[in-house]
């Protein structure tokens, strides 16, 4: 049996460690950080920082393809590793997606709508850009940011020297505040052979931030399920990607606004798991080790909700009840705003 080498030991290397099991596959986690919750249900951990040449190379030995839970692997781990075993999905989707001006950049070039942006080194041209731009706008950093962390709304020209303190001297973008009646995403994966396998749209609820809940079905038209995955299979196309990438988008009255692309399994993907007979995680796994996409269709409405900080308390609540399926992550402290676990339950329809 192949093993399969994951960099990132968080919640998503360890579903994809289970799903890769269940194929009948080995993983391999490579992580700096000593306990991560994929090391748990993993065969081998490697626990050392990202640019520890010698472990990358030990680690590159023990496995037969390379893949990855988060897209800020440095650029320096992937210069020492790309040589010695094939990384999926590839350098491009990664370097797209790991700064937010490139990736805003990247799709305007496939004629795909992105919230209007002005990239951002200093205070005044900050003021510059929102004299461009108008009000209200968000300040984001161009690179790390997740959860909704490193980005400042600035509403009035009050707001504009704190947010540029906020950034902490990281280069920024300024993006014009998208005015949506919902927000969806796409989980959509390609295969070695090139072959678009797409999931059905999510409508994703945020609460500060953070993704609380994905729906399944979205409230859209036919028109807009089709433009969603057409734009999906463009993007993946584009960048000649190997595996299952997440698109999230804004629905506005005058179309699909793309928001960012994550080259990696999703948060707004885990309903799958109780959906879908293949679920994000094995469509993901068959991606990268060159084996058939599964069908991607739904047997099931669904909402998933996000296990967060002390929602784990309502555990011993949730296992009681009926179509509930319960997914925890085994971290070891439910720190506020940490996702600890997540809850697929599945609607089912009065007949
Ligand atoms: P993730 O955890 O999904 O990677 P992130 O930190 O990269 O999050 P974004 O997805 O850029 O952050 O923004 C978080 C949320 O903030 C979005 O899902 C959306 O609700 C809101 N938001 C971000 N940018 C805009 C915008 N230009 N206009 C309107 N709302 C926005
Ligand atoms: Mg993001
Ligand atoms: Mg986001």
């Amino acid at each position: 049996g192949s093993v399969i080498g994951i960099l990132g030991g968080g919640q998503l290397g360890r579903m994809l460690s289970v799903a890769a099991s269940r194929l009948g596959y080995r993983c391999h986690i490579y992580d700096p950080s000593p306990e991560p919750p994929a090391g748990q249900v993993a065969e081998h951990v490697t626990t050392a920082p990202w640019d520890d040449a010698e472990a990358l190379a030990q680690f590159a030995a023990r496995v037969d393809v390379i893949t990855f839970e988060f897209e800020n692997i440095p650029t320096a781990t992937l210069d020492l590793l790309e040589p010695l075993r094939p990384i999926r999905p590839g350098r491009r989707a990664l370097s797209v997606s790991q700064d937010r001006l490139t990736e805003k950049e990247f799709l305007r070039g496939l004629g795909l709508q992105t919230a209007p942006f002005a990239a951002v080194n200093s205070a005044d041209e900050l003021a510059l850009a929102v004299a461009d731009l108008g009000t209200p706008a968000i300040l984001k950093t161009r690179r790390m940011g997740y959860d909704g962390k490193g980005q400042a709304r600035i509403d009035s020209a009050a707001d504009i020297q704190p947010a540029w303190d906020a950034m902490q001297g990281a280069p920024a973008i300024l993006e014009g505040f998208v005015t949506f009646s919902q927000e969806i995403s796409v989980i959509a994966a390609r295969g070695l052979t090139g072959e678009v396998a797409a999931f059905d749209p999510g409508e994703n609820v945020h609460e500060a931030g953070i993704l609380r809940e994905t729906r399944v079905p979205a409230r859209l038209s036919g028109g807009q399920r089709s433009d969603a995955v057409l734009l999906a299979a463009n993007i993946l196309n584009a960048l000649d990607y190997v595996g299952v990438l997440g698109v999230e988008l804004f629905v506005t009255k005058d179309g699909l606004i793309v928001n960012e692309i994550a080259p990696r399994v999703h948060n707004s993907g885990h309903w799958t798991q109780n959906g879908c007979s293949t679920d994000q995680f094995e469509q993901h796994i068959r991606a990268v080790a060159g084996l058939p996409l599964g069908d991607g269709g739904r047997h099931a409405d669904v909402v998933m909700e996000n296990l967060i900080g002390d929602d784990l308390n309502r555990v011993p609540e949730l296992l009681r009840e009926k179509d509930v399926a319960v997914h925890l992550y085994g971290k070891p402290e439910a720190r506020a705003g940490r996702k600890m676990g997540h809850v697929n339950r599945i609607i089912r329809s009065e007949r």
